[in-house]
């Protein structure tokens, strides 16, 4: 899309990051080229947090004609990052983007960044230190007095050099010596005193296996990365913004004339109430069993969201509508499940399912008679058509749905009344069976034959106070429902000083049904299939546990935010 068409579109204005690329574009910065990236740590599973930022920086590229590059940033040499990478990608994919090319990995580029380090060593513009690095970390100074030089500050190139190729090499075990920029220890900025570019750690990386025992750090490695990936536009998070002037720093000596040279830009990270957003605290719960891995439906990791029911479609739309921020905030966690209802309300078949049954027996229904009656699939959509469920003389409605003393506002079944059954009959309530212990086990009804939905007969125009939900029993399926709430209690898990986000887990997070019985035509329901259960919410086939003849569905979130009303 052209500068023209997005300002002209007129749909909203510019976000603070689009101006700013509108303006490189009018200014022809970087052959008016925009590549964006998406730079996750393969260290864990990726959250809603990371699927704001890859909305953000793929949504950029596809606006203005761009790229972007999925590169994993493996900087850290760890173990188990294969299965994280896979993840990864996987989700990235889901969420509907495609990155440019291969994906990429920072480990790709260690001996450039080798080089570049030799540059600027070659420049007396970095040297070993080979003190502690507790003595080193001491010397940093505060944000208000400057911190003090090293010692080893003024050694000779030849030295310099001489040090770092002997790190290289493995002369020196972890933690003997660093290579530090020399950039000025009275600088305001701290991240400017010196910072440490390169550290030893003999440890075997999974992409270079034992070819490398010093590693670059973070600062160094990044905005590296991407100045050799012809990166743009490099967005991140708020916390980067003072790291932003030794992005900068770096990229002033490394730079050659004529390149794609990139710009760092900050917008706040996304927050969400009720929510943890942390890899390390997330893999906690993983590792603590507190949830069933990383792809629980109660956790926020994008695999998780998509067991639960979640659509790309509304991830995509709740990210486009917070939009991007400067300012840290957190956003409301129902704002996201608004858009999850959103989009579900639009394209999601209706059925009925009855999750706590309780039988009815039609008195005066011909015990060999059933009849398929029309229902619509969807009343938002007439094109998803209808579709026909039977009807007979035994059915299940919910337990919730009878009173056997009921107060004057319950307008649901009770002895003597009568209501309507969904798409088939009125039926009134004649009788009430119980067991032994008092519970009731059944309920004898009448149905009126006059009332049948959709003849348009008087009867059928009677005022009934409710309109439930039903399946016949015959016919009914068996399925397995799992209802899953929030897993936290408290807004900000993560924000308490003397308690441990743990310490707020919800217990009710997770109830399972295994009684439900659900109408016949869900009988060759697919993985990840999503439907409104009438009256209840809406359920989708769990991807995981669910099998022909032993459905499982999730909960993904109740019609409408109870949690917004019990907090009022
Ligand atoms: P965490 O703190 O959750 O472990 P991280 O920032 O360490 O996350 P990375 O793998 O380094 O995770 O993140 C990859 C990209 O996703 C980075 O550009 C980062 O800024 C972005 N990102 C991470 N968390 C959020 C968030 N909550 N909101 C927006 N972007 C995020
Ligand atoms: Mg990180």
């Amino acid at each position: 899309m052209s500068t023209e068409n997005k300002e002209t579109e007129g749909k909203k204005s510019l976000n603070f990051i689009e101006s700013i690329i509108e303006d490189d574009i009018k200014n022809k910065k970087n052959n008016a080229e925009v590549c964006t990236r998406f730079p996750p740590e393969p260290n864990g599973y990726l959250h809603i947090g990371h699927a704001k930022s890859i909305c953000l920086n793929f949504g950029l590229a596809q606006s203005y004609n761009g790229k972007t590059n999925l590169r994993f940033d493996d900087t850290n040499p760890e173990k188990e990052e294969v299965e994280y990478v896979e993840s990864i990608k996987e989700d990235v994919n889901w969420l509907g983007f495609n990155w440019d090319g291969e994906a990429r990995f920072t480990s790709d580029y260690f001996d450039q960044l080798y080089e570049w380090a030799v540059k600027l060593i070659n420049t007396g513009l970095a040297y070993i230190d080979d003190q502690a690095p507790e003595e080193i970390s001491k010397q940093k100074g505060t944000p208000t007095q400057p911190g003090i030089e090293s010692p080893h500050r003024n050694r000779s190139i030849e030295e310099n050099l001489d040090l770092f190729t002997r790190m290289k090499n493995g002369e020196f075990k972890n933690g003997e010596c660093v290579l530090r920029a020399k950039i000025g220890m009275d600088s305001p900025n701290m991240h400017m005193r010196d910072p440490i570019i390169y550290r030893i750690l003999h440890k075997e990386h999974h992409r270079t296996g034992n070819k490398w025992c010093i590693y670059p750090m973070y600062d160094f490695a990044h905005g590296q990365s991407d100045y050799i990936e012809n990166i743009t536009h490099s967005v991140c998070t708020l916390e980067f913004e003072v790291h932003r002037p030794l992005y900068d720093w770096l990229l002033n000596h490394l730079y050659t004339e004529g390149t794609i040279r990139p710009t760092q830009i900050e917008f706040a990270r996304l927050n969400l109430s009720y929510t943890i957003m942390s890899k390390r605290k997330l893999l906690e719960l993983v590792e603590e069993n507190l949830v069933n891995g990383w792809d629980d439906p109660r956790m926020p990791t994008i695999t998780g969201l998509r067991r639960r029911g979640f659509t790309a479609a509304s991830i995509r739309n709740f990210a486009d509508t917070i939009g991007v921020a400067k300012r840290n905030n957190v956003i409301d966690v129902a704002l996201l499940e608004h858009s999850l209802r959103e989009d579900l309300n639009k394209t999601s078949p209706r059925v009925m399912a009855v999750l706590n049954p309780l039988k009815i027996v039609i008195t005066n229904y011909p015990e060999d008679k059933e009849e398929w009656l029309p229902i619509e699939n969807n009343p938002e959509d007439e094109s998803m058509g209808t579709r026909e469920m039977p009807f007979s003389r035994e059915i299940y409605i919910e337990q919730d749905d009878f009173m056997e003393d009921a107060p004057k506002k319950f307008f649901r079944l009770a002895p003597d009344k009568e209501v309507r059954l969904k798409a088939a009959y009125f039926i009134t309530c004649n009788e009430v069976i119980k067991d032994e212990s008092g519970n009731i086990t059944e309920l004898r009804c009448t149905y009126d034959p006059d009332t049948k939905s959709g003849s348009g007969s008087e009867a059928s125009k009677r005022k009934v106070k409710g309109t439930l939900h039903w399946v016949s029993a015959k016919h009914a399926i068996d399925a397995e429902v799992r209802l899953y709430d929030r897993l936290f209690i408290d807004e900000d898990p993560g924000g308490h000083k003397e308690k441990d986000f743990k310490d707020f887990i919800n217990p009710d997070s997770l109830k399972v049904l295994s009684n439900c019985k659900l109408e016949p035509s869900l009988k060759d329901a697919e993985a990840e299939d999503k439907y409104q259960f009438q009256r209840l919410g809406y359920f989708c086939v769990d991807r995981r546990d669910s099998k022909q003849g032993n459905l499982v569905f999730n909960r993904t979130v109740p019609l409408k935010d109870s949690w917004g009303k019990k907090n009022k």
